[in-house]
């Protein structure tokens, strides 16, 4: 498989500038002064994925969804794209439908925080929510009960079994991690939603080194706050995750996970969501275990799209 290949997006480059679209991939990867493992000798280094230009690692997914359903034929004009997200994917497809002028249709729960409902409607798509204690799972079975209604009209992207998802992250953010880090990387931890993120860049760094660590974090709880992350043990398993190319799975409670956003934001000027704070906890712990090490970690999405959820409207941020 060739890995190196760029954002899967053919567009004659202009003039001047860039469009939207070719700004998705190639990330910064970002140091810390503050917020540092004891051992001298672990690093920690963040892929910042709300550098794309939907703000998170879901464009990368979405984006290659997109491109290959197009090359097969099953995305094509008359079709609506259709699938359930917790938010980030959908605000992906949403901007990326808006830009190439595919009707976007998403099902999401209606938990999901207002600044990510209101994001995805702003693009153009169209919105319909599922029951809100039901979570993505409920997101999944209602959008499955809509393409059974009519199957013509949609094509399903299904990003919990499509392959395009964790292969976006073989093409992109792998060799991207590889090479930011000179191949450094002894250990890569990222949260598990869709898995895709991790099967994906995970598969493709053993691919160099088959001594890289590939370590997974998932909530410690069925009924937890970390949005975007999925209890695997209670919930419906993606078909694409393979929990065997996993060497280890941290657990992170809610608390843990705000509270690890909130020192990023105050002690290293950086505004994360709560699943990177989830990221970043489990690294501090896995580097405390180790001799030596570069772990690269996985901050998904930025704090903006959070604002008016409990992770930043509590004054007492002590817990
Ligand atoms: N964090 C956030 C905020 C997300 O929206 C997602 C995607 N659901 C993830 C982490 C996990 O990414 P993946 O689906 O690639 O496992």
């Amino acid at each position: 498989m060739v890995a190196s290949s760029p954002t899967p997006v053919a567009s004659d480059p202009p003039a001047f500038g860039s469009y939207v679209l070719d700004r998705i991939g190639n990330t910064p990867l970002l140091a810390f002064r503050r917020i540092i493992p004891k051992n001298p000798h672990v690093q920690i280094f963040a892929k910042a994925e709300w550098c794309n230009p939907g703000g998170s690692v879901k464009d990368r997914a979405a984006l290659q969804i997109i491109v290959d359903a197009e090359r097969r034929g099953d995305l094509r004009p008359g079709k609506t794209l259709i699938d359930s997200s917790s938010g980030n994917t959908g605000i992906a497809y949403a901007m990326i439908g808006a830009a190439r002028s595919i009707p976007i249709e998403l099902v999401m729960p209606a938990s999901i925080s207002e600044e990510r409902k209101h994001i995805a409607a702003a693009f153009g798509a169209k919105i319909t929510y599922s029951d809100p204690y039901e979570g993505s799972d409920g997101a999944i079975r209602l959008v499955r009960k809509l393409v059974a209604e009519s199957p013509d009209g949609y094509y399903y992207a299904d990003q919990y079994s499509n392959p395009s998802n964790w292969l976006a992250h073989y093409r992109t953010t792998g060799p991207e991690v590889w090479r930011q880090t000179m191949g450094q990387i002894t250990h890569f931890v990222a949260t598990l939603g869709t898995s895709g993120t991790i099967m994906g860049t995970g598969r493709y760094l053993r691919e160099r080194n088959a001594a890289i660590k590939i370590i997974g974090v998932q909530p410690d709880d069925a009924l937890h706050g970390i949005e975007g992350l999925k209890h695997m043990e209670s919930s419906i398993v993606p078909a694409i995750y393979d929990e065997r190319q996993l060497d280890a799975k941290l657990l992170v409670t809610t608390e843990e996970a705000f509270a690890t956003a909130r020192r990023i934001a105050r002690e290293e000027g950086v505004f994360v969501g709560q699943s990177a704070g989830a990221a970043m906890a489990a690294a501090l712990r896995l580097a405390d275990t180790i001799e030596c090490g570069v772990i690269v970690v996985i901050f998904p999405d930025s704090g903006d799209k959070y604002l008016t959820t409990s992770l930043w409207k509590i004054q007492d941020w002590s817990i």
